[in-house]
This record gives C-alpha cells, structure tokens and sequence, in this order.
C-alpha cells in the first residue's frame, strides 16, 4: 500500500512535469515560433542564412526593390536605386539590423502559428510591403552626396511618410564589394545614418536654445547681447565667425552667432536647456514603425557654465540623428506636436490581413506658441540672411544650417534642418554631410535640389 502510494505520488509528477513542458513548449510556440522558422537552418525560407521565399518590398510608386522568384531572392535591375535604397530595404545577410527586410522578416516569410511558414496547400506565402519612399527621389540624394558620407531623410509632415532616406556610403546588395570591410571608403557601410548614427549638431542646435529661451524668459524677444568676436565665460573662450554687435534673438539665429547662444544658455541654466531638450525628444529610445532609432543626447550634468555655454550652440557633448532633427522641423512646421513619421506604408499577404499606416500625431514637443515664433525666426533666416539662391522662394522654406566642429583632425560636420511652408510642397528635412565644412555650402543644396524635384521643378 505504501509502495502504491509512493508510485503513484511519481506518476502525479511525471505527469504535471509533463504537462508542464508541453504548455511551455506551446507556448514558445506561439510566442517565439516566428523566430525559430526564422532560423537560418530553415530552408524554406533562407538558403546559406539569406531570404529566398518571402514578399516583396515596393516604394510608394509601385516599383520593385526586391522580392523572391522561384526561391531566389533578387533586387531591383538598376544598380542606382538598389544603392539609394540599400539600408531601408536591408542587405541579404541581415547586417543592416534596422532593414525592413530583417525587421519585418516575420511579415515578409508569411510565419503564423498554425500552419509555420506554410499554407494548407503547401506554399510559401509571404506578405508584401509597400514601402513610403520614393526610390528615385532616393537615387537623386544618392547621387548629391556622391562620395561623401552623410545622411538625407525627408518626410511630409503632415501624412508622416518618408519619402526620402539615405545614407553613405552605401553599397549595391547585388554587388557587394570585396573590400567592404577593410577600405575606408566603405566604413561603417552596413549603418544607417539617417536613424543610426547621431552627430553634433553644431548650430542647428540653436533652435532648441531659441526654444528655451521663448519658454522660460519673459523679455527673449528684446534681450541683447553684444558680440566682439569673442568671450570669456568661467574663464574659458567661446569664439564667433563674426563681430555681430549688439544682437537680438532674429538677428543672431540669422547670423548664427555664438557669443548670443553661449551666453543665453549660460543665462537660462542647465536645469531649463535640460529641461528644453528632453521635452524635443533627447535622451529617449525613439521609433520608427517598428525599427529602432538611435537617442539622440544632451547631457550637462557635469558641464561647467563655460561647456554649458558650448552646448547652447550645439557642441560639447550633444549628439542628434538625422530622424530626430527632421522630426523636430516636423513639429515646429505642425505647431508644435508632429506627426509621426512612417516608413511602412501597407502590407498584405497571409496572416497579416490588409495593414495600412495610420496618420498619428506624436507627443507635443513645444507648446503652440513657441512654435509659431520659431516658424518666424527659421522663415526669416531663409528670407532675409541666407543666400537667395539657396532655396526657390515658391517654396517658402524656413530653415537652419549648421557646421559642426567634430575635433580629430576631421573637416566639420555640415548641416542643414528646415520645412517648407508652402502647403503645397509640406515637407522637413534634415541633411548631414560628415566632413562636408560649411552647412549653407554641402547639405542645403541637397535639400534644395530634392525639394525642386518633388515640387516638380
Ligand atoms: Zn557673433
């Protein structure tokens, strides 16, 4: 009796370990089972770790940039936008980690819990994904950049589609060269800028200074500051391009002084920039669809007043992406909270139903107010301190060039961030060239050609 007892005690747990393991099992299953048919042992989908059967990714007009035929895997025929297009599609070997092809590989193989990767009938059925960029705009920032690195990212503020991302240096997928990993040329090639990397923002920085200023004094738009060419702040220099005089917040923005925003953002303190900064989004994770963006960083807890100072007109320690500078353009041009910008357009295959991207308005980034002002200082640069022939006046674009010091001996970090007015063409950008010098000189004609050819002119 005792014996029974004793045994049949085991049995109960053999049996709860049992049915213990196979709702763990089931449950991996449903949850992570994308990921092990993900696998690339499995052939089905993935020959020597590459996708072979899977949808189709398409740009906003219809055209291929790569999908699977008879088990093999191929790119759009032009070598041109298979390279402007190469880190928001993905390469074949996934190195690109924020590629849509990688991201949305679960999608794109068709994966659900019943049925694996395969349908009652035995096929592969993959969805498709169309994306919101416009591949041949892409090809035409690929082609200003030419052989220097950077990054172009444009979107339509007010739907949220992206319609132009680049990044350099970039590489054909079909075509990927031998000395990828050894040739200078190619550093870094398997990262996208436009959401990967952040840079020193140099003075586009000086919006979000304006911003701060707008919010926490209460005389900004009649306060001076006399400009000599330099100044002295705790016992440091701080230098300027010019000799402004006394300048007042329009004025300095326009001529982009640095003795004016040292010394306001020495004047507004850490705790209001801080403040400033993170209500625009730094120092947070952000999202595009389901892609991770890089934080962008603004952190003076250990700055002194002199490398406050700096950090008011975009240097010290301050890092911005590309994504992030134009988001911030998409919300003072939409008055302070932006749309959110979208990259997947719609998808539809098995097991996804018919997904299309709503138009989604993001956290506010500044109240109303500080927006409009800021509308009216980025539109007075453009109108009344860059040169005329930067931008087309139809266009009314409001904007903020930048050239950022990098230090190690490198050229500076050319930058230009803005929006058009104009409701007809309501695009932001932003567009950095590394070692490019002057902002007003490398990436403002680039914004400048891609809006004309959107504008159609
Ligand atoms: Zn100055």
């Amino acid at each position: 009796m005792k014996t029974t007892g004793i045994r049949s005690f085991i049995l109960y747990i053999l049996t709860a370990a049992f049915i213990g393991c196979m709702g763990f099992f089931l449950f991996e299953l449903f949850s992570d089972g994308d990921q092990w048919a993900m696998q690339p042992y499995n052939q089905h989908l993935v020959a020597g770790g590459q996708l072979t059967w899977a949808g189709s990714i398409s740009d906003r007009n219809g055209t291929m940039l790569v999908g699977s035929e008879d088990g093999v895997r191929s790119y759009n025929s032009d070598a041109g936008i298979r390279t402007a297009t190469v880190h928001t599609v993905g390469d074949k070997n996934g190195y690109i980690s924020t590629g849509v092809q990688l991201v949305y590989r679960p999608q794109l193989s068709g994966y659900n819990p019943i049925f694996g990767v395969t349908t009652m009938t035995g096929k592969t059925t993959g969805g498709n994904i169309t994306l919101t960029i416009d591949s041949s705009l892409c090809e035409t920032a690929l082609n200003l950049l030419g052989d220097r690195k950077g990054a172009v990212i444009l979107y339509d503020y007010t739907t949220g589609e992206i319609l132009c991302k680049v990044s350099t240096p970039a590489f054909d997928p079909e075509n990927i060269p031998e000395d990828i990993e050894t040739n200078d040329q190619y550093k870094g090639a398997y990262l996208d800028r436009t959401i990967s990397s952040s840079f020193t923002p140099g003075s586009t920085f000086k919006v979000v200074t304006a911003a701060c200023a707008i919010e926490h004094l209460s005389d900004w738009d009649t306060r001076t500051y006399t400009c000599t060419g330099s100044t002295i702040i705790n016992g440091e220099e701080i230098t300027c391009m010019g000799q402004h005089g006394e300048i007042g917040l329009e004025s300095a923005l326009g001529n982009s002084c640095n003795i004016y925003f040292a010394e306001l953002a020495a004047d507004l303190g850490k705790d209001a920039m801080t403040e400033t900064a993170n209500e625009m989004g730094f120092n947070q994770a952000q999202k595009l669809d389901e892609i991770v963006v890089a934080a962008s960083t603004y952190d003076v807890s250990e700055a002194d007043e002199n490398a406050l100072a700096w950090s008011g007109i975009g240097q010290y320690t301050t890092l911005v992406t590309p994504y992030h500078m134009m988001r911030i353009m998409g919300a003072i041009a939409n008055g302070g909270a932006p749309i959110e910008p979208h990259l997947v357009s719609s998808m539809s295959g098995s097991g996804l139903g018919n997904y299309t991207y709503d138009v989604t308005a993001g956290d506010r980034m500044m109240p109303e107010e500080t927006a409009k002002v800021l509308q009216q200082l980025l539109r007075s640069d453009v109108e009344n301190y860059y040169n005329s022939s930067m931008f087309p006046s139809s266009l009314e674009v409001c904007a903020k060039t930048g050239t950022a010091e990098v230090g190690e001996g490198k050229e500076d970090t050319g930058w230009v961030a803005g929006y058009c007015a104009n409701p007809d063409t309501p695009y932001a950008f932003a567009v950095v060239v590394e070692e490019g010098g002057f902002g007003s000189a490398s990436a403002a004609p680039i914004a400048s050609q891609l809006l004309q050819q959107l504008a159609g002119g």
